[in-house]
């Protein structure tokens, strides 16, 4: 029973499954009680504030009290609070998003799905592009590319998307079907001596290998979150798109850009697709679609994809796939908000604006002791730490450099996210260049700390 005099730490520990959280470790050090938000920051239950410099899970673009996206939700609560899009059904905020967003994305004449979060709009992908095959009669081009690194989410199929081995342990996961090429990360992947482009040529190579093996007839689409994020902050490295996309026409494989991170102008540009030049048949975005204040996700995608599922339905009748809160009113009418707000306020301009400041300070890391690499793009940024950046020799993982680092920057109230001994940045698109400074001044005492 709830015991009001119990603390939230002991409540949460009595009757909490944590997603993504170590569960034993946490039986002794309990959570961190968010209780409010103001900006770019949170504030604890003990009235302590933090940048939060990973936009809460990469996902607040507008911060945590943006006073415009409350006022959405609360006029379609007023309007209509519920209602779903099965049998035809639909409602107004949903109708207006869909054709917004078709009009921003970079794919012609594209339609678009919705679903709640970036695991089930992944998860739908891979069911629409199966359902295509067999309505195009090729039931066996079904097979699904991705890269080592790479995350998509976490339900059986987007999990065996993902390309880490934590997503997997213990799950008996992946299923078949699923294939990994290389990481694009030229830091860690790079030959001695070998130039970005070389790179690039020689897992453009480790991609044509694969598809030669698995054989092309048989594989349906090859999915990127252009930039890395959770697997290690990895933007692509110089011609890797270009080489990619080339193998994907000649052989006839659909290309999806999951920008559920880079999507809304992370990287500079509404897209990482624009930012990168990519032409994708379909394009899944979440986050900071609703500026992550209500779960809506969704997939824009192309002609080729969308047309077959008509006539799929003369076979099978109803197109039986969709979440009955697919394009939920209210998660709707905010995100048409954030995308009205992101264009008034010149969100992604902004983005290109700070982001040279930021670019300069995580910059400024380079050659300390512990700084191995850095990487950005936009406002995403990472630090790699290296036990001997000469050699690029890594920390012993037992050492645990990274999580120590991010409970430093936790104290000197900085929120960021260690991936292993890389340390993320990714703030809210609104930061502003003094905010900027703060959050890598308290960076730089947490690793005063680590070092
Ligand atoms: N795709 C990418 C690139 C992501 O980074 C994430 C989550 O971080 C997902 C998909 C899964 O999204 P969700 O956690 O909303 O299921």
């Amino acid at each position: 029973m709830h015991d009001k005099n119990r603390s939230l730490v002991d409540l949460d520990k009595h009757a909490l499954i944590h997603p993504y959280t170590n569960l034993a470790n946490h039986q002794r050090t309990g959570p961190l009680v968010i209780e409010r938000g103001d900006g770019i920051h949170v504030i604890d239950e003990n009235g302590k504030s933090y940048i939060e410099g990973l936009a809460g899970l990469w996902s607040t673009a507008l911060g945590f009290s943006e006073p415009e996206l409350a006022a959405a939700a609360a006029k379609q609560f007023d309007a209509l609070p519920t209602y779903h899009s099965f049998n035809g059904m639909a409602t107004r905020p949903m109708i207006e998003l869909a054709n917004r967003l078709k009009d921003m994305v970079p794919i012609s004449d594209g339609r678009v799905f919705f679903a709640n979060s970036g695991s089930e709009i992944n998860d739908t992908v891979i069911k629409l592009i199966w359902y295509t095959n067999n309505i195009l009669g090729r039931p066996e081009k079904k097979k699904i590319i991705t890269r080592m690194r790479s995350y998509h989410g976490v339900t059986l199929a987007t999990a065996s998307m993902t390309g880490l081995g934590t997503c997997h342990d213990g799950f008996d996961l992946p299923l078949d079907r699923f294939f990994k090429c290389m990481c694009p990360d030229y830091y860690r992947e790079g030959l001695p001596g070998e130039s970005e482009e070389q790179f690039s040529e020689r897992c453009a190579d480790d991609l044509r290998k694969l598809i030669e093996h698995e054989g092309a007839g048989t594989i349906a689409a090859f999915y990127a979150d252009p930039v890395i994020a959770g697997g290690g902050v990895v933007p692509p490295p110089a011609g890797y798109f270009d080489r990619v996309q080339k193998i994907l026409k000649e052989n006839q494989i659909l290309f999806v850009a999951d920008e559920v991170i880079c999507g809304f102008g992370r990287t500079g540009r509404a897209f990482a697709s624009d930012t990168y030049h990519l032409q994708p048949d379909v394009i899944t975005v979440a986050k900071a679609l609703s500026s992550a204040y209500l779960p809506i996700s969704a997939a824009i995608v192309a002609p080729t994809i969308w047309e077959p599922l008509i006539s799929g339905s003369e076979k099978y009748d109803a197109f039986a796939h969709g979440f009955t809160y697919s394009g939920h009113p209210v998660s709707a009418a905010v995100a048409l908000r954030t995308l009205e707000i992101y264009e008034e306020r010149s969100i992604f301009q902004h983005v290109q604006s700070v982001g040279k400041h930021f670019a300069q300070r995580i910059d400024s890391f380079a050659g300390h002791p512990m700084v191995g690499d850095i990487r950005r793009v936009g406002l995403l940024g990472g630090i790699e730490f290296s036990s001997d950046p000469a050699t690029k020799a890594q920390f012993d993982k037992l050492l645990k450099v990274g999580s120590f680092c991010s409970q430093k920057c936790q104290n000197h109230g900085l929120i960021i996210r260690n991936m292993g001994d890389i340390i993320a940045f990714c703030p809210p698109l609104i930061i502003s260049e003094p905010e900027i400074d703060e959050m890598f001044r308290r960076f730089e005492l947490a690793l005063a700390e680590t070092w």
